[in-house]
């Protein structure tokens, strides 16, 4: 059984600006690609992302598959192999059982791949990215960039508190790296 990493993708491994369906608009945040490349030495990597713009029919699924196929891609290009990414099309009142922080996604590639969830970790710029990991038996970490920093006050009144607090992704899979076990 092989560790992973959960990833969150906008605000994590790219700015995020909202509704993010052109490839023109990617921006990766500085040093997060580098960042992917070291971590998949030791860890299978994926994405879950929340994508309720598609729910609002802000934009169809068929350009967010068209997206997804070219950000994947993209970082393949860049030497970066994102195992799989799952995606939540839903809005929050679709009440749907895949939206994060529903640790559904998680639990189903946990399955697929042989995963090895005590060893795992989850990272994301809101808190619910990082608590994911933490309830799956694994370890939680949140991220200042993206949403991270504003959100700040969310963590200071939470009961849950993520492992790790780090200033980027870089800093997160330093982390990781520095506790492989
Ligand atoms: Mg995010
Ligand atoms: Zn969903």
């Amino acid at each position: 059984m092989e560790p992973a990493v959960f990833l969150d993708r906008d605000g994590t491994i790219n700015e995020d600006i909202g509704n993010l369906y052109r490839v023109e608009d990617i921006s990766f945040i500085p040093g997060a690609v580098n960042a992917l490349k070291r971590l998949q030495e030791k860890y299978q990597l994926f994405i879950i992302t929340n994508q309720s713009g598609i729910g609002r029919k802000e934009f169809s699924i068929d350009d967010y598959l068209e997206f997804e196929k070219e950000y994947m891609s993209i970082l393949f290009q860049s030497g970066v192999n994102i195992v799989e990414t799952r995606c939540c099309p839903h809005t929050p009142e679709d009440l749907c059982k895949c939206r994060k922080p529903s640790t559904h996604f998680i639990e189903e590639l946990a399955h697929e791949y042989n995963i090895n969830l005590a060893k795992s970790y989850s990272v994301g710029d809101h808190l619910h990215d990082a608590e994911m990991g933490s309830k799956t038996g694994g370890k939680g970490i949140y991220v200042l960039t993206g949403h991270g920093k504003k959100h700040l006050d969310v963590l200071k009144c939470s009961d849950y508190q993520p492992d790790y607090i780090a200033k980027d992704l870089s800093e997160a899979v330093e982390f990781i790296l520095e506790h492989v076990n």
